[in-house]
């Protein structure tokens, strides 16, 4: 699959393009060691042909494996744009390039993919960062309770 539209069909009427697109293909070339692409981008887009122009709208989803920044915990996420928008002139100077009829949105895919890359990854937004002894000492406040409900558990046992 890739995320070309040919200008013919687009001709007759509106195209709807929904399928994935390899994360090889879609070649971010981000080297950020916390952030994984393994999985591909899922699109569902719609494609009309406007007056000297091709608009396409829909959304992109792209699942990423993270490290968090602060902790190191791994945790999945998705990198997701919907209302994903482009507008790409057929004539003029920013015309886009046009190759046996088709134009290839991977392109404008990839730049808006980049522009709203996670820059550090975080399982939570306040994520309190590896543990410290302040908060192993609240952890330990936290399970007292737990705790309890054994020892209620365990004399119940006895009877
Ligand atoms: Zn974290």
């Amino acid at each position: 699959m890739s995320l070309k539209v040919n200008l013919r069909h687009l001709e007759e009427d509106a195209v709807h393009l929904k399928g994935e697109l390899p994360a090889a293909e879609l070649d971010l070339g981000v080297s950020d060691e916390l952030i994984h692409l393994g999985k591909p981008l899922r699109y569902d887009l719609s494609v009309e042909l406007m007056h000297d122009a091709i608009l396409a709208t829909g959304s992109l989803l792209l699942p990423l494996e993270c490290e968090c920044g602060r902790c190191l915990k791994k945790f999945k996420t998705e990198l997701k744009l919907t209302g994903w928008a482009v507008h790409l002139p057929l004539e003029g100077e920013d015309k886009v390039s046009v190759e046996n009829d088709c134009v290839d949105l991977t392109p404008f895919v990839r730049e808006d993919m980049l522009l709203n890359f996670p820059q550090h990854p975080l399982c939570k937004p306040d994520c309190a960062g590896l543990k410290k002894k302040s908060s192993a000492s609240k952890a330990e406040a936290a399970e007292k309770p737990a705790s309890d409900v054994w020892a209620e558990l365990n004399k119940l046992k006895i009877k």
